[in-house]
């Protein structure tokens, strides 16, 4: 939903609540505010890269606000993000701040404060929680920003943080039979404390001798603080991790969703478009799926997507990406990891035995508790197009591809049609797929 101002400034309002939702979107008349209802909407929206900045309501019977935050900040990278909540949702709210919020304003919200809190001229919320410094809690900042990346990464970036905010020598954290280590490698472990979070314990951090003379006397307090910190933040990084996962991952297939391929894609063209190379993309639809659904039931509908994805899958190389892109429609990218397979082949030719072995294992694949009326064939259609050759850019591509796999239906399905300078060039029925 987007509302206000068509020439406004660009919010993305991340809120579940409509109440807090209409006043608030009332409040900010000046500003062209679109909603996302939860977090997980929230993130996806984020990057985008539609919006000037990023509003997220902090409600009291809100799960793990901290970890939704972190995703957001990871999704927006250095926009602004700022928090609201009620008076009773303060601490929550402050606590969350380290997540990778800038500030946070109190409902309900004075449209001129919140102008000058997105700008950055004012600071609702005070910084030095736990007592950090505010370099502690810029490092922490940066660190809140890498909370999806590998374990081991994150890992890395936690003992660098606590290395760096004690003057230590070297520091480790170790966590899941995992070890991170920052400063020299060999040392002497002069403290230790348990990593907690929820009660239970992670692992530990440890830090080596001071660089400079001797620790004060608050270290073992500001490491036990420290620690508490750091499993905070590892629990963000798993929540994190696992959020993206599902924002990305069709439900029913498992496979990447339309969401991924963009991404991805987008991606993709920008690194070939720089070093050179081609990339193909086929988009294949299953021929009358409505009467496998009809005739079989939906459950068995269910089960050839699930199938198709399967199937393609397995006759595929394993760095080309299969996508649902909704319904009975899938888009497979093809691309040369580490140059081209076969010396002189070129796209989209050097992929098209790929999809002969698709349509071949598709025609005599049995698939589970589904039984095809006498007669029924299950088969594609599909329409493939090549980059640079055929379009531009991923929306351009994925146009062209469709453009041909329409093209594919309407002269009969069961076949592969190639979009090209020329037109549309029909690669033959199935079986025939490669024979141009
Ligand atoms: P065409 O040969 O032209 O592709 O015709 P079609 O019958 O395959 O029709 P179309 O692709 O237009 O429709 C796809 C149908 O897929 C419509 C919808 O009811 C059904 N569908 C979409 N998502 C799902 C799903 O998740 N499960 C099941 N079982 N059916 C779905
Ligand atoms: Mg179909």
């Amino acid at each position: 939903m987007t509302s206000g101002a068509d020439e406004g400034r660009r919010l993305l309002f991340v809120c579940d609540d409509e109440s807090v939702c209409a006043s608030v979107v009332g409040t900010l008349s000046g500003w062209s505010v679109t909603v996302a209802g939860n977090y997980l909407e929230g993130i996806a929206e984020a990057g985008s890269g539609s919006f000037e900045a990023v509003l997220g309501y902090v409600g009291m019977g809100q799960s793990q606000p901290g970890e939704a935050v972190a995703g957001m900040r990871e999704a927006f990278g250095d926009g602004r993000i700022v928090l609201c909540c009620y008076p009773e949702g303060e601490p929550v709210t402050r606590g969350v701040l380290t997540c990778g919020a800038d500030d946070y304003v109190i409902c309900p919200i004075d449209a001129d404060e919140f102008s000058a809190v997105i700008d950055g001229g004012v600071l609702a919320g005070e910084r030095g929680c736990c007592g950090m410094s505010e370099a502690e809690l810029r490092a922490m900042g940066v660190v809140a920003r890498e909370l999806g990346s590998t374990p081991s990464k994150l890992l890395g970036r936690l003992a660098e943080m606590v290395r760096t905010a004690f003057g230590a020598e070297s520091a480790a954290v170790v966590v899941d039979g995992t070890t991170a280590t920052s400063g020299q490698s060999s040392h002497d472990p002069v403290l230790r404390e348990q990593i907690l979070c929820g009660g239970r314990s992670l692992g530990h951090v440890v830090l080596g001798r001071c660089s400079e003379g001797a620790y004060g006397d608050d270290v073992a307090g500001r490491l036990a603080g420290y620690a508490g910190l750091l499993g905070e933040l590892i629990r963000a990084g798993v929540d994190q991790r696992r959020y993206r996962e599902m924002a990305y991952t069709d439900s029913l297939s498992g496979l990447p969703n339309r969401r991924y391929l963009m991404t991805f894609l987008e991606r993709l063209l920008a690194n070939v478009a720089r070093d050179g190379g081609e990339v193909t993309l086929l988009m294949f639809d299953i021929d009358c799926f409505k009467r496998y659904n009809d005739e079989c039931g939906h459950g068995a509908g269910d089960e050839i997507i699930r199938g198709c994805g399967r199937l393609f899958r397995a006759n595929c190389r394993e760095h080309d990406v299969v996508t649902r892109f909704g319904g009975d429609e899938f888009v497979v990218v093809f691309w040369d990891k580490g140059g081209r397979r076969v010396v002189g082949s070129s796209h989209p030719r050097s992929v098209l035995p790929i999809i002969d072995r698709f349509r071949e294992s598709l025609r005599s694949h049995r698939f589970e508790h589904v039984r095809l009326p006498e007669g029924m064939r299950l088969t594609v259609s599909g329409g493939l197009a090549s980059f640079p050759a055929d379009a531009v850019g991923a929306r351009g591509l994925l146009d062209r591809a469709d453009a041909a796999l329409l093209r594919a239906k309407r002269e009969g399905k069961n076949r592969v049609y190639l979009c090209g300078a020329n037109g549309v060039e029909s690669l033959g029925r199935e079986g025939a797929a490669g024979s141009g």
